[in-house]
């Protein structure tokens, strides 16, 4: 058998209502004084009220920072730990969708380290120590709760990371109860990314594939095709939304250790230079990535097809993942998702921009099934505009 490593996080917390109970759960790990990392909109909507609440009653010393912008910047970052700093702070949560525990994950580690951020860029370069870090996602979709990596925006329009097993937390803390509120576009948006991570991990060319990624791709695959359609139409239905956090913790998981490829680098642009969400940029590409892909990812797209789409495990082998295909663009179509570039007011004149920034993005091109060269970017671009 080839050789793999596989790292998570050490401890995953998984109940309704949980948030609620973090200071018993964590409370010891994170020390007297703690830095709480999230976004304005989930401030305003008091999302973080009771976790804070249940500390500051334990008698921690709780810091908000809540500046956190959807594709954060390395400003952000430094703002972040400016405040954690100046608290004195011995702990950090990250709690929100994938901007704020990235953010978190970056800031527990400037603040516990004398490495500088440009040290820590690339893989395995960070080396920390580390604060204590404890992530609580309210989207299901990044699975950063569980991955070594963080993605900032660099110089307004360059997606850059840092990934290291230092950045794993020290605790993931899943409570569907605060994904209720999630609306429609971003449950969409965000359960199609988890996918996108579960195929994308699946079908990864890079050498640390392993048994235990596509154990872990396939069942996130089923939970969150299962569910996705629900957890959109019915926000408050709490079975979906479970099934929806664990699916894209397991997608997380997997693509942490066999990582993603084309679809990722094809959408960072999107991100980047039009402010397109993560996830809605992933499934405006997916598609005409996938279908660049078959000539060399047919027998493997079809080994996963009926996981998501169990209708599809009636279509002959041959046929499977060219239906796979069809039956994700059909999904797309049925959660309301812009479907074009064009649809978001791209210029088609932008595309060659696009296709030069997504090779750029090496550190995940090298993972996919087939070589892109600049031109099939180009004209995978001109496919999805
Ligand atoms: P996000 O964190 O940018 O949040 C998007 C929006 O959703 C925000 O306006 C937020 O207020 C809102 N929101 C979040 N939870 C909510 C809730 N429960 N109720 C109501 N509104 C809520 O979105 P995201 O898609 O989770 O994260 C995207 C970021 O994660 C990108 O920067 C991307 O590059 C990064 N990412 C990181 C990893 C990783 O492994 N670290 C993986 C994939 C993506």
């Amino acid at each position: 058998m080839t050789p793999f490593v596989f790292n998570t996080t050490h401890c995953i917390l998984f109940r309704f209502g949980a948030a609620k109970e973090i200071a018993r759960h964590a409370g010891v790990l994170l020390g007297p004084k703690v830095l709480v990392v999230t976004d304005p909109g989930l401030r305003r909507a008091g999302l973080a009220d009771p976790a804070v609440g249940a500390l500051a009653a334990a008698g921690h010393e709780v810091t908000v920072f809540d500046q956190i912008e959807a594709d954060p910047s390395v400003a952000t970052v430094i703002a972040t730990v400016d405040a954690g700093r100046g608290a004195g702070v011995t702990g950090v949560i990250g709690f929100g969708g994938g901007s704020s525990l990235d953010v978190a994950k970056v800031a527990s580690l400037l603040l516990g380290t004398d490495q500088t951020l440009d040290e820590a860029w690339g893989i395995g370069n960070a080396r920390g120590p580390r604060l204590p870090l404890v992530l609580v996602p309210t989207t299901a979709g990044t699975g950063s709760e569980v991955t070594p990596v963080a993605i900032l925006t660099v110089g307004g329009a360059e997606k850059r990371g840092i990934s290291s097993a230092i950045l794993l937390p020290d605790i993931a803390l899943l409570d569907a109860e605060l994904t209720l509120s999630l609306p429609a576009s971003i449950t969409a948006a965000t359960g199609v990314d988890a996918m996108v991570h579960a195929i994308e991990a699946y079908a990864s060319a890079n050498a640390n594939n392993n048994p235990l990624s596509r154990l872990l791709a396939r069942e996130a695959l089923r939970l969150l095709g299962a569910n996705i359609e629900t957890a959109v139409m019915d926000g408050t239905n709490g079975p979906a939304r479970e099934a929806m956090l664990l699916g894209a913790m397991l997608a997380g998981q997997a693509f942490a250790n066999s990582p993603v490829a084309a679809v990722h680098a094809l959408a960072y642009p999107l991100g980047g230079l039009f402010h397109i969400p993560h996830g809605l940029s992933n499934a405006l590409v997916l598609t005409s990535v996938l279908r660049f892909n078959l000539p060399l990812a047919a027998a493997t797209y079809a080994e996963i097809a009926a996981d998501a789409f169990p209708h599809l495990a009636e279509v002959p082998d041959e046929a499977r993942a060219l239906a796979f295909v069809a039956a994700l663009e059909a999904l797309i179509g049925r959660l309301q998702m812009p479907r074009r570039l064009r649809d978001l007011n791209i210029p088609a004149d932008a595309l060659p921009r696009m296709a030069a920034d997504a090779m750029k993005q090496q550190r995940l091109l090298v993972n996919n099934p087939r070589p892109v060269t600049e031109a099939d970017a180009l004209a995978i671009y001109t496919e999805a505009w």
